[in-house]
């Protein structure tokens, strides 16, 4: 019997889209602050912001704490960490805070002058980074009583007890619940 030419099996069109690429959210922690103005109402404004940045959700709020200026002159600080899940990577999450911050008219006359509304990126995922512009962990994380207390208040497991014992003697005050709604300025 003739060999019969081979059946060919019915393949399906190749393809050369990749499946689409769905950006990855990393968790981060960013640092609040602001001692000029309204003060609260800058840190609900930045919050607001950063829920509005593109591919970012705010998960949690820490409490409001008042601290007295590190290093610097001028009234005392309020501060609060904000967790988020965001796709931005961590340049563009800087440079879309520091639009926040120009926003909330932010100037920066001289090192530690007092501010409207200081934002940093306290943690990136695990991320670990030192370029000119931005370093990740924040390089003064661990000095600053008033970043640990919130930071502790999130992410416990990301705040050494040692780090703690450091800053013990700054002085320090929870201003607000969570929620907030205790300071009139
Ligand atoms: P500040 O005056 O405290 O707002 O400091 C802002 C400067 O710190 C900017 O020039 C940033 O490029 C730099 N920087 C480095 N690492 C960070 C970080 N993790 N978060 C925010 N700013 C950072």
């Amino acid at each position: 019997m003739p060999a019969q030419p081979r059946r060919r099996t019915a393949q399906r069109p190749k393809t050369t889209e990749s499946p689409r690429a769905v950006a990855q959210e990393t968790r981060a922690w960013i640092g609040l602050g602001a001692n000029l103005g309204a003060r609260e109402a800058a840190l609900r404004g930045a919050l607001a912001g950063m829920a509005a940045l593109p591919g970012t959700r705010v998960l949690r709020v820490s409490s409001l704490y008042r601290s007295a200026p590190l290093d610097a002159g001028g009234p005392d600080y309020l501060n609060a960490v904000a967790e988020i899940a965001t796709t931005l990577p961590p340049l563009a999450l800087l440079h879309a805070l520091q639009a926040l911050e120009q926003a909330a008219g932010r100037e920066r006359p001289y090192r530690n002058a007092p501010r409207t509304l200081d934002l940093d990126i306290l943690l990136y995922g695990e991320l670990q980074l030192a370029t000119d512009t931005l370093t990740l962990p924040h390089p003064r994380l661990h000095e600053r009583a008033f970043v640990l207390l919130p930071l502790a208040e999130l992410a416990p497991e990301r705040v050494a007890p040692e780090w703690l014992a450091g800053v013990a003697g700054q002085v320090i005050e929870r201003w607000g619940a969570v929620g907030w709604g205790k300071d009139a300025s």
